[in-house]
């Protein structure tokens, strides 16, 4: 029977976990009570809007009557997607860690720009053009509020994290490294943090190395000390493996990357939509993240950089709107993250991802760090009764996100993920682009189920029976 679970009824105190991933992004309370007051009033009006909202139904058709309600107070009809039959049964999506569904209140701002504000955005031009260079302007204030940036102009629209990875290591990287010069990444990267800095490294004769991970998949401090030298031009690591789901100590890592002299880039990509960031109290150069991680559309993300460093670097790409005054052989670039902006930009995706952070917001960070917290600890419990599984990363629940990667003995991952697919129940399989990480496990390839704050507890204890029932059967 498929119920609704309560999540402050379990009594469970992810206290430890909490304290974590303060300590991640030691995060300034007057900052985070600032910014919550902002994005919970801009976010009820998003809520309201959602509650409202019926775009799907249960099985794909008409009213979505009898679809059961999410956790977190989230309605039956707000994230559309998830209420549909797959393969015949209610489809149960773990697969959020490559992307998440959408909320009602994501879809609508979407459709909204484009029905009642679309134009080419400038603030001079006519009433259209205005509301248009509005929206996208409130959303870059928005996103500079979720990460407590010092600045709007210092928030980079980018397709998402690759492409914020790209831009500096082409833009910054590339022009500043040396031959001896040394980029210091973690084995746990994913590949779009590892390609892009390979080859700035092979264009300037700089070196790429690796500082190692524990059996659980957490960066070794030590062997990045042992790493770090003179020559470290800069380090780069996931905040969050999309393997392990561990909460690396971000602030730890970058004083130490910073005392001896380092840039450091943060890849959020795992962590942006489950944890409350503060690149300030962090003490990052950079830090990147993808929209569709985190409730909002695909094609977006944002690239954050400390706007000193982004008046440093050279543009990535040159057109309109990142320049002005440009004649045949002169031009005058703007200033910070507008320096980046070349053509016409995508104004629905900022506002779709503002959207998002607002949708978050008005559900509580707390709350969903404490209902994420929950869903770890009801999971792996529930995971340790499958028998032949091996699970990756860390076995205890502190300091970790809600994603799985696992091995059944004597079954390739794919074909778990297969079975699984035959029964609605959607998980990733693969190398999941850590091929390095995973041959540290002694694996090539690993299946992975991954949930979100719209995860219910049965799905869980779903995809666990299912998967009993598949090693116990093979
Ligand atoms: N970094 C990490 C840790 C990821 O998990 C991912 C995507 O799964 C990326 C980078 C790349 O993100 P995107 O494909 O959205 O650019």
């Amino acid at each position: 029977m498929i119920h609704s679970y309560h999540i402050l009824g379990t009594g469970y105190q992810p206290a430890h976990w909490r304290e974590h991933a303060r300590q991640s992004c030691r995060a300034s309370s007057a900052a985070r009570a600032r910014t919550h007051v902002k994005r919970r009033e801009l976010g009820l009006a998003a809520l309201a809007g959602a509650a409202t909202a019926c775009l799907g139904g249960w099985g794909g058709r008409g009213k979505a009557a009898g679809a059961p309600s999410r956790p977190l107070g989230i309605g039956p009809d707000v994230f559309p997607a998830l209420n549909q039959y797959v393969r015949g049964r209610p489809l149960i999506y773990l697969d959020s860690a490559a992307t998440t569904q959408r909320p009602s209140a994501v879809l609508d701002a979407i459709d909204d720009f484009y029905r009642r504000d679309n134009a080419n955005p400038g603030p001079a031009f006519h009433e259209l053009a205005r509301r248009a260079n509005a929206r996208y302007e409130s959303a870059r204030s928005t996103l500079a509020g979720f990460l407590n940036a010092s600045s709007a102009e210092e928030i980079v629209w980018v397709r998402g994290t690759t492409e914020g990875i790209n831009l500096v290591a082409s833009s910054w990287a590339s022009a500043r490294l040396r031959p001896g010069d040394e980029i210091l990444l973690t084995v746990a990267e994913h590949t779009s943090n590892l390609l892009p800095w390979r080859l700035a490294a092979d264009a300037t004769g700089a070196k790429v190395r690796c500082v190692d991970v524990d059996e659980e998949g957490r960066i070794s401090l030590q062997d990045l000390e042992g790493k770090l030298c003179s020559r470290t031009r800069l380090v780069s690591f996931s905040h969050v493996s999309n393997v392990a789901g561990y909460i690396n100590p971000a602030a730890e890592i970058c004083a130490r990357a910073h005392r001896a002299g380092a840039r450091v880039f943060v890849d959020a990509a795992q962590s942006a939509p489950h944890l409350a960031l503060d690149v300030q109290a962090m003490g990052c150069d950079f830090l990147a993240f993808s929209s569709h991680k985190m409730l909002g559309p695909m094609g977006i993300g944002v690239l954050w950089a400390r706007r000193e460093i982004l008046e440093e670097m050279r543009p990535y790409q040159a057109g309109s709107n990142m320049a002005h005054e440009a004649d045949l052989s002169t031009e005058t670039l703007e200033h910070a993250a507008r320096k980046f902006g070349a053509g016409t930009p995508n104004v629905s995706g900022p506002v779709g991802l503002a959207a998002a952070v607002d949708y978050a917001a008005a559900l509580g960070h707390e709350k969903i760090e404490r209902h994420e917290a929950a869903l770890v600890a009801h999971a792996l419990e529930r995971l340790r009764s499958v028998p032949r599984l091996r699970l990756l990363g860390p076995q205890a629940p502190e300091g970790r996100i809600p994603v799985f990667s696992f091995t059944l003995e004597g079954l390739a991952p794919q074909n778990v993920a297969r079975r699984l697919d035959a029964q609605g129940i959607a998980i990733r399989a693969g190398d999941l682009a850590a091929l390095p990480l995973l041959k540290r496990f002694g694996l090539t390839a690993a299946a992975r189920a991954s949930c979100y704050l719209y995860t219910r507890f049965d799905e869980i204890d779903q995809f666990a029976e299912a998967l009993g029932h598949i090693a116990r059967s093979s």
